[in-house]
């Protein structure tokens, strides 16, 4: 940066800087800063401020946790025991350092205690506050001392129990851990929004941060949060029935709170450095959710008080031991543009091959040509590409400096670049797409989709392959599949004789596979492969799911009025029928094993459930009832059995009474259950 500007003007900067990037990262969950960039930022302001103490300044983000709570839709909460954020190491010589200093200051007790490594969950913080073992209130960490509170929408987190459980628990305690949604929820989340031409998240940090502040709590059940918890507090000097971080994380486990995997008491600094390298090389990769590192504590909760806490921010006794960072920077060679199943357009970045997350990548998604547009990107930019465990790799955007003038513009293509039909946009929805059914390169992702490992698992059918019986002629849908002969196979190029049979087996296989893999596999919109599964397991057969009415259908707890419409449309198409005809015909199987039925006292029943429970979330009421034998629908009708009604039951109450349905309340609900 500039070597002139003296340093009280440098401090200056630095700190406008991180403030900016600091709001646009917690209060407005749409980073404008990489991580790397901004705590690169951080330790040269902090260097700064060791270098010249007179440039001290208590309101320096140095100093401080967050970024200030500003006025929101969010009431503010104050936290009873303050909530802090944690110094980085970014290599094991900095973790070493870390390691000397607490020698120094404890005498060599730290080595005796050990070391309890955690995951650095990529999330957000949050403090639940349990009085008497019961979830009282939820908020956000904020500025460590004031958060939001967001209680509502975390009752929403199927995951977080209302009621601990267990026994032991102190009366009054606040339990610290990380809101997050895996790669899985958070691309699904994004597809959704590209569809509803709404901005997509950046990552699935903010996108998680970005649910909890919803101003209505049933968008946030609908985004796919989970938790897991590590800290606890207690106001006052209450007794805590653990003494070192490693039994506090179990002692979390017994009241039924769920912790992060991969933990490891580390006896040695030497073992936290394998650890950590584990952790980096062979267990992230494998995470179906985001770290940005691990945390290494002290694990004697005595030795943690002793340290204690520095300037009410970083704990001495804990630091962050962060990754090298996923982002990278490469050029952006050509955009590519791939037709879906469904006809949808979607462009593709191919880059110049660059190193990034442990992986080299030639292709980014870019999700739409709005996108494009709004990034401004540019054929020839240099652009800064993210990875994080097995996520599609994501162009975040150009380094404009980086521009030489020779880069080009791309706009959205008219035409199919596969069948050349004129491409359709649909008013509400963002996505251009190919309107021909007959379209090639629809009918190549179809097949891919139908015959993928998640759905009819047809082994041997590569996309080239694919390409190659339809070029042929052998295959226009996927019920030719059935149709295909080891001769005809064997017949292409590059087919020997054996994998031909081999192929024919594996074809003729795929007939045996259940109605819910059918279904996933005809693609029918929106819906997926656990949506499919629930409607298999409650319809139980093709016929029945295609003579279901959108009443029916929207009956079923997780089935939602669009889902519930596309379904309907989809089993009344006569282009769907005759396919679904000629499956059957070839002997594909239309049916789904019925797993044993739950035997219990609500054996059969179909239950329903309204309001607020006062202690059961909606999930585990419903899980409860189904191991119980019962059925969980949504709607009241004259087929329903009983009702649960908590507080604030509103319409299905009334009409559960109007149509004489007994009602039972949450104690009654328990008390059949035996519990
Ligand atoms: P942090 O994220 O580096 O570390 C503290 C947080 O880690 C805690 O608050 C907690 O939420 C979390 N955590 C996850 N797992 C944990 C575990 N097992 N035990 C304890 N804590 C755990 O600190 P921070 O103060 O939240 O944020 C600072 C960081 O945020 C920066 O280093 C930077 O990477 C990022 N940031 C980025 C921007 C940007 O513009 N990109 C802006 C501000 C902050």
């Amino acid at each position: 940066m500039s070597a002139e500007a003296s340093p009280a003007a440098r401090a200056t900067a630095l700190r406008r800087q991180l403030d900016a990037a600091a709001h646009a990262y917690y209060v407005l969950d749409r980073p404008t800063l990489s991580d790397a960039a901004y705590d690169q930022l951080f330790r040269e302001l902090q260097a700064l401020e060791r270098d010249h103490p007179e440039l001290a300044d208590a309101d320096s983000p140095t100093q401080r946790v967050g970024a200030a709570v500003g006025a929101s839709h969010l009431a503010k909460h104050t936290h009873l025991v303050p909530m802090g954020s944690l110094d980085n190491a970014f290599d094991e010589a900095e973790l070493a350092e870390w390691e000397g200093r607490l020698r120094k200051l404890t005498g060599d007790a730290v080595a005796t205690a050990g070391y309890c490594c955690e995951l650095k969950i990529d999330g957000a913080a949050i403090s639940l506050t349990y009085r008497d073992g019961a979830l009282v209130s939820a908020a956000t960490r904020g500025n460590g001392s004031v958060g939001e509170e967001v209680t509502a929408n975390v009752r929403t987190i199927p995951d977080i129990p209302r009621h601990l459980a267990g026994t032991g628990w102190p009366s009054l305690i606040e339990l610290r851990g990380e809101v997050f949604m895996t790669f899985e929820g958070f691309e699904r989340m994004n597809a959704e929004r590209v569809r509803a031409g709404e901005p997509v998240f950046a990552n699935p940090r903010n996108a998680a941060a970005g649910a909890l502040r919803q101003k209505d709590p049933r968008e946030t059940a609908k985004r796919p949060l989970r938790f897991f918890g590590y800290a606890f507090a207690v106001p006052g000097a209450a007794p805590l029935p653990f003494r070192s971080q490693w039994e506090l994380l179990e002692t979390l486990v017994a009241w039924g709170i769920p912790v992060a995997p991969a933990r490891r008491h580390c006896a040695s600094l030497e073992a936290v450095h394998d650890w950590a390298r584990t952790l980096e090389r062979e267990i992230r990769p494998t995470l179906p959710f985001a770290i940005d590192g691990g945390v290494v504590k002290v694990n004697a909760l005595a030795l943690q008080a002793e340290l204690g806490v520095i300037g009410g921010r970083v704990p001495r006794w804990a630091i962050a031991r962060k990754f090298a960072p996923d982002l990278a920077e490469t050029t952006l060679l050509d955009i590519e543009v791939q037709v879906g199943r469904t006809g949808a357009l979607t462009p593709r970045a191919v880059l110049a091959p660059v190193e990034v997350g442990g992986a080299t990548i030639t292709y980014a998604t870019l999700h739409n040509f709005d996108l494009i547009a709004e990034k401004d990107l540019r054929l020839g930019d240099v652009v800064q590409v993210k990875r994080a465990g097995e996520v599609i790799p994501q162009v975040i955007g150009p380094v404009p400096e980086r521009r030489t003038g020779t880069e080009r513009t791309v706009s959205a293509p008219r035409r199919c670049p596969v069948c050349a039909t004129p491409v359709v946009r649909d008013e509400a929805e963002v996505a251009i797409s190919c309107p021909n059914v007959a379209c090639p390169g629809r009918r190549l992702e179809a097949l891919a989709h139908f015959t993928s490992r998640e759905a009819m698992d047809i082994r041997g059918l590569s996309h080239q392959r694919l390409e190659q019986l339809i070029a042929a002629g052998l295959v226009t849908d996927v019920a030719d599949l059935y149709a295909l002969t080891a001769e005809q196979i064997g017949g292409l190029e590059r087919f020997a004789d054996r994998s031909a049979e081999q192929l024919v087996t594996a074809i003729a296989a795929s007939k045996t596979q259940p109605l819910s893999r059918l279904l996933h596999a005809l693609g029918i919109r929106h819906v997926g492969a656990e949506s499919a599964k629930l409607l298999a397991r409650a319809f139980g057969t093709m016929a029945a799911l295609t003579a279901a009415t959108v009443e029916q259908l929207e009956a079923l707890h997780g089935v939602g009025r669009t889902m519930a419409e596309a379904v309907h449309a989809w089993g009344h198409d006569p282009v769907v029928r005759a396919l679904l005809a000629r499956l059957a015909q070839a002997g594909v199987r239309m049916d789904e094993p019925q797993a044993a039925v739950a035997d219990g006292p609500f054996r059969g029943l179909k239950v329903v459930l309204t309001g607020t429970l006062p202690t059961l979330g909606r999930s585990e009421a419903t899980a409860l009832i189904e191991g119980a034998g019962g059925k969980v629908t949504s709607a009241v009708s004259k087929a329903t059995d009983l009702v649960v009604a908590g507080e604030e039951a509103g319409s299905k109450l009334e009409k559960a009474t109007a149509l004489g349905i007994p009602v039972i309340d949450e104690p009654e609900l328990l008390r059949r259950l035996g519990r």
